[in-house]
C-alpha cells in the first residue's frame, strides 16, 4: 500500500512500503486498526525533510512521515473493548513502555523509551492504514470533525504548556512565535484563564491570523513586545511567557516581559544550547518550565474542541489530497508565511 516516504534528506516518494504491511499483518490483542483519514503536516516532518535530521534524531533509512491523524477504525484485536469498527477517532503518536520508570510515575512522555511515529527509525502514518494501541487511540464526539480532530496532536502540545505554566484566572500571557504550536498555546491559555495575550512574531500574516483568533490576543512584532507589554500592565510585565519560536535569539530575551514571580515555559525546541539571562530570571524569581510534547492531554484536547472551549478550525489553512502530498511538502518547506497548518486527506 502506498506511503509518503522519505527517502533521504530532501527526496519524497509515493510508493509501496512492503516491510510495513508485513509487519501489520497480524494485530495485537489490545490493537486496534485504523483507516487514516486526515494528516497534519507538522515542522518536525518538514524539518526531516529538509535537513535529514532533528537533534540527535537521524533519518538513515527511508521513513514514512506524519503522526497528527485521524481516522476510523476498521477492526479491534481479541482485548479490545472501548472501541469498535465504524468508531472515528484520533491517535496519542508516542507510545512508551507501560513497565517503565518513567511510565509508572506518570511522565510517559519523558519515557526514555517511547516510540513516536515519524521519529527515525519509527515509522509516521502517511499511509492508508496503520495498528496502534487502544490505550493511546481516542474516539471522537460526533461533532469533531476529522480534520479538527487531526489538530488534537499540537493542541496537546499546549495544553500541556498551559498545564504546566499553572495559568491562573485573569493571568497576563506573551506568546512569542505564531506558528501552529504557539497559537494553540495562546488558544490553550486562554482557554485556561488568561485574561489576554500578546503573541509575537516577524511574520505579519501570522500575525493577523493570530489576532483574528480572539479579541483577547494581540499581535505584536518581537522588536516591540517588552516594551508593549510593561506599559500594558503599568511596568509590570505579563505574569506567563511561553517561548514557541526555538529560535535561540528569541529565548535570549523571554525574561523581558515577564512579571515579578512570573512563568518562563520553554516549549521551542533547541537543537543547541543557547544563551539564558540568570540574572533577568534571578530578580525575577523566575519559575521556568520545560515541556516535551505532552501527555494525558487528548482527552481534554477533544472535550474543549467539542464544548467549543477551543476552535482550532482557523487553523487549517490549507488541506491536500494524498496524491498530491509531495507538492504539499514542498509548499511546507517554503515557509509560506500565510499559513498556519497544512492537512492531507487520504482517499478512503
Ligand atoms: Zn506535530
Amino acid at each position: 500500500m502506498e506511503a509518503l516516504v522519505l527517502e533521504r534528506q530532501g527526496e519524497l516518494s509515493l510508493r509501496d512500503m512492503p516491510e510495513i504491511d508485513r509487519a501489520e499483518e497480524t494485530l495485537g490483542p489490545r490493537d486496534v486498526r485504523i483507516r487514516l483519514h486526515t494528516v497534519g503536516i507538522c515542522g518536525s516532518d518538514v524539518h526531516y525533510y529538509t535537513h535529514g535530521r532533528i537533534g540527535p534524531f537521524v533519518v538513515n533509512a527511508p521513513m514514512i512521515l506524519g503522526h497528527e491523524a485521524s481516522g476510523t477504525v476498521i477492526e479491534c484485536g481479541a482485548e479490545v473493548t472501548t472501541l469498535a469498527p465504524g468508531d472515528r477517532v484520533c491517535m496519542e503518536p508516542g507510545i512508551p513502555d507501560p513497565n517503565s520508570r518513567a511510565s509508572r510515575m506518570g511522565m510517559y512522555n519523558i519515557d526514555p523509551a517511547v516510540r513516536f511515529w515519524a521519529t527515525p527509525p519509527v515509522h509516521g502514518i502517511l499511509r492508508p492504514t496503520c495498528t496502534h494501541p487502544e490505550a493511546f487511540t481516542f474516539r471522537l464526539p460526533d461533532n469533531v470533525s476529522f480534520a479538527e480532530a487531526a489538530m488534537v496532536e499540537p493542541l496537546a502540545v499546549g495544553i500541556h504548556a498551559a498545564t504546566k505554566a499553572r495559568v491562573k484566572p485573569g493571568d497576563n500571557a506573551v506568546v512569542m512565535g505564531a506558528g501552529p504550536i504557539g497559537l494553540v498555546t495562546a488558544l490553550s491559555a486562554l482557554a485556561a484563564g488568561c485574561a489576554r495575550v500578546w503573541v509575537s512574531d516577524l511574520a505579519q500574516p501570522k500575525l493577523e491570523i493570530a489576532a483574528s483568533l480572539s479579541a483577547a490576543i494581540t499581535p505584536v512584532s518581537p522588536g516591540d513586545l517588552a516594551a508593549q507589554v510593561l506599559a500594558a500592565t503599568d511596568g509590570w510585565g505579563a505574569e506567563l511567557v511561553f517561548e514557541a519560536t526555538g529560535s535561540p535569539h528569541a529565548a535570549a530575551g523571554v525574561f523581558q516581559p515577564l512579571a515579578p514571580g512570573g512563568c518562563v515555559v520553554m516549549i521551542g525546541g533547541q537543537p543547541d544550547p543557547i544563551a539564558y539571562d540568570a540574572g533577568a530570571a534571578m530578580v525575577r524569581e523566575a519559575r521556568v518550565e520545560n515541556i516535551f510534547r505532552y501527555a494525558h492531554a487528548f482527552p481534554r484536547c477533544l472535550n474543549m474542541i467539542a464544548s467549543g472551549a477551543i476552535d482550532v478550525k482557523p487553523l487549517i489553512t490549507r488541506t491536500f489530497g494524498f496524491e498530491d502530498s509531495l507538492r504539499a511538502f514542498q509548499i511546507a518547506a517554503s515557509a509560506p508565511p500565510a499559513d498556519v497548518k497544512m492537512q492531507i486527506e487520504l482517499p478512503q
